[in-house]
């Protein structure tokens, strides 16, 4: 017996270099700095609300736009954190992750054509996204190696057909974060037309230095026009729970509710539940962004005795480290070799360009415990 044949929406796309990666360092028992996430417990009292409300019998569906006592603590954050009033009932949605808030935001705008743009390096999913729903990624490289935004660039290849403009600060894979003349430089691009933004915030707690996190929530008119996605995962430790959210005008966020209805309807409740009210925990989401720069900066010092050139990162749990004075290997050979051989998995950076750019760089994730960051720099320095 044969199967029928698909003819594949995403024909040039394999498993992705997380899966890749992870099942290697598994394989080889190497210490896994590559796929994002960390390695220690989440928040226990968090943990403890939600098993206390599933006993107490929060087991069935919400409505489909997410739980209410939820969307009103955002809007709550929202307010406090960014002086901008949105509608728990009319601009947010609750969505099992991030990556499926952008997902469903792209496929509410998009129709076959249309362009997007997007800055490479640029996270994984958001190729993929636009090219199954028919559109074209219109790609631009951040400068390398402070990966900032080119705007003149940007200009040059807006057109008629541009739709969307893809934002992530702070950014995977570079901790690169957009400042206010980036968001002053963006309005004016887009002022007047019908483009549209999405932008990827999930690291919004995740910002060093005292830098603060230019949102797209600050500015109401960008806000008009723009999807902002987020994910709880990144702000509580729990990227397995795959629940976020993503904030829109009114108007787009009807549009957006139509295609979210179909596809998943209403995310798991009692994590809902409980988040509604651990949000109001200011402490919680704002002590994460001097524990993880304590990580960073530990990190960094320990990697002063490797041959590994790091790079600036202000934000999300990411850096990347050229290695060109160790070798000249193509990033994913190099990558697969040092997890093989020194037992350290990290994550090839020209994975995250369409066209597999190497400018010999990989990416470490450092969300992790003290101890695990140790022991792989004592790998590291063998190198
Ligand atoms: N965007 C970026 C830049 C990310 O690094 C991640 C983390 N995987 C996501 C989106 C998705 O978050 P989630 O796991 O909530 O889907
Ligand atoms: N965001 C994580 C990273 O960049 C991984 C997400 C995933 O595995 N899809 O490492």
């Amino acid at each position: 017996m044969s199967s029928p044949v698909i003819n594949s929406k995403l024909p040039n796309v394999g498993t992705t270099i997380f899966t890749v990666m992870s099942g290697l360092a598994n394989e080889h028992k190497a210490i896994n700095l590559g796929q994002g996430f960390p390695d220690y417990q989440m928040n226990e009292e968090l943990m403890n609300k939600v098993s206390e409300v599933m006993q107490k019998g929060w087991n069935q569906y919400v409505p489909m736009q997410g739980y209410m006592p939820l969307r009103e603590s955002i809007a709550d954050k929202v307010e406090y954190l960014y002086q901008t009033k949105v509608d728990p009932n009319t601009q947010i949605t609750i969505t099992p992750g991030g990556t499926y808030a952008i997902y469903t935001a792209l496929t509410t705008i998009l129709q076959p054509g249309d362009e997007v743009i997007i800055f490479e390096p640029g996270y994984d999913s958001y190729i993929p996204n636009v090219e199954i729903n028919g559109a074209v990624p219109v790609l631009i490289d951040l400068k390398f190696p402070e990966y900032k935004i080119d705007w003149d660039e940007v200009r040059k290849k807006v057109s008629p057909k541009t739709k969307a403009i893809m934002l992530n600060s702070p950014h995977n894979p570079t901790g690169a974060v957009l400042t206010e003349e980036d968001i002053l430089q963006l309005s004016s691009i887009v002022k007047g037309t019908n483009i549209f933004i999405v932008s990827d915030e999930v690291y919004e707690h995740l910002i060093f230095d005292n830098i603060p996190h230019q949102s797209i929530l600050r500015y109401p008119e960008l806000l008009e026009r723009s999807f902002v996605c987020f994910s709880f995962g990144k702000t509580y430790n729990c990227t397995g729970w795959k629940l976020g959210y993503c904030i829109s005008s009114p108007a787009s966020m009807v549009e957006f509710r139509k295609v979210h209805q179909f596809n998943c309807f209403c995310c798991h409740t009692p994590s809902q539940v409980a988040l509604a009210d651990f949000l109001k925990n200011k402490n919680a989401y704002l002590s994460l962004s001097g524990i993880m720069q304590q990580k960073r900066d530990h990190f960094i010092k320990l990697m002063k005795q490797t041959k590994f050139e790091l790079l600036n990162s202000s934000g999300s749990y990411f850096i990347c480290a050229k290695y060109d004075r160790i070798s000249d290997e193509d990033d994913r050979d190099f990558a697969i070799r040092i997890t093989k051989e020194f037992g350290v998995a990290t994550i090839p950076v020209s994975v995250f360009y369409k066209a597999g750019t190497d400018n010999k760089v990989i990416r470490f994730c450092f969300s992790k415990n003290k101890e695990t960051l140790e022991a792989a720099v004592e790998r590291l320095i063998k190198i």
